[in-house]
């Protein structure tokens, strides 16, 4: 009786109801952190690759928990599996809006802000119209917001998150292509999507190796959104090698660590006036 089979072990170890209390836990702090303000946003530099122009921000969710950071990896998805997504989505929209606002009454350039959404948002009834009126609320336009969905958008076809990009890019919002590659990647739908621009994810960018750039992931798609009219970022670049291939390339948006981290808005604007690409 005391052989178990691996399912039973798996069932009764102490670490998994450790972790099972852990993540009963952290689902009320994040409930907690959502109505108490705790959530931080960050910002993270995207720029034109050729120039080093500052020519956006993707905005990041952060979360504290008992002194210790929580990954968005983890926390995003308990989010979405605990019906909080959206209100996180529209604090993270209330922040790009005081950030698009500063940088206005500070007579900084204007960029556009990343807003990543969720396929979980679009279970929120009426989740538009409330994206909507959040946007009108926050002052933001096509020109200082865009939206980055994922390829599962995609794969749910002619579905409610089909129909919910759709309203967003008739109000005339831009859509970008989040972690291009990694899910459901079959090219055929990027043109039936009403996306403007492709996010390479950092899983092609980081083996980028000069003597196989021309057959590389990062290549081909450059190559596919040209065909389309797609504007292309590279995200996750991490070293110069990188850039120089994704120069190489042809790729023209970039986005990573070797630019810039994402920081707190105070940060970001310290960061923008002593950057320089050279
Ligand atoms: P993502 O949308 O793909 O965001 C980019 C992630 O790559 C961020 O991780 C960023 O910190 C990280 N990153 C950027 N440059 C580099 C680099 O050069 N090297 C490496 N190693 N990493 C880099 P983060 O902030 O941990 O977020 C993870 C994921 O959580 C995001 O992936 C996104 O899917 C989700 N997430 C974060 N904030 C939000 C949010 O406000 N709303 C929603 N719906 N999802 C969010
Ligand atoms: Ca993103
Ligand atoms: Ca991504
Ligand atoms: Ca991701």
């Amino acid at each position: 009786a005391t052989q178990k089979t691996p399912g039973r072990a798996m069932l009764y170890t102490p670490d998994l109801e450790e972790n099972i209390a852990r993540s009963v836990q952290l689902r009320g702090g994040l409930h907690d952190a959502l109505r108490n303000g705790d959530i931080q946003f960050h910002f993270q530099p995207q720029l034109a690759l050729n120039s080093g122009a500052l020519i956006g921000a993707e905005v990041l969710a952060r979360w504290t928990f008992n002194g210790t950071p929580v990954s968005p990896g983890y926390f995003i998805p308990l989010a979405e599996k605990s019906g909080l997504i959206s209100e996180l989505t529209f604090q993270a929209l209330r922040a790009v809006g005081r950030f698009v606002a500063k940088r206005k009454a500070q007579a900084l350039p204007e960029i556009r802000v990343s807003l990543n959404l969720s396929v979980s948002d679009i279970n929120q009834k009426e989740f538009i119209p409330q994206l909507l009126k959040n946007v009108r609320d926050a002052d933001l336009t096509p020109a200082t917001l865009q939206f980055e969905i994922t390829e599962s958008f995609a794969v749910h076809g002619a579905s409610d998150a089909l129909v919910a990009i759709n309203k967003l890019k008739d109000a005339g919002f831009r859509l970008s292509l989040d972690d291009f590659g990694t899910g459901f990647s079959s090219l055929s739908y990027l043109d039936h999507l009403p996306i403007d621009e492709v996010k390479i994810d950092r899983s092609f960018v980081s083996p980028l190796q000069v003597v196989t750039a021309r057959q590389s992931i990062a290549a081909s798609t450059q190559t596919i959104a040209d065909n389309l009219g797609l504007e292309v970022l590279a995200e996750g670049v991490e070293t110069v090698e990188q850039h120089q291939i994704l120069r190489f390339i042809g790729v023209k948006f970039v986005q990573g660590f070797l630019y810039g981290r994402p920081m707190t808005e105070a940060d970001f604007m310290t960061w923008e006036q002593n950057w320089d690409m050279a």
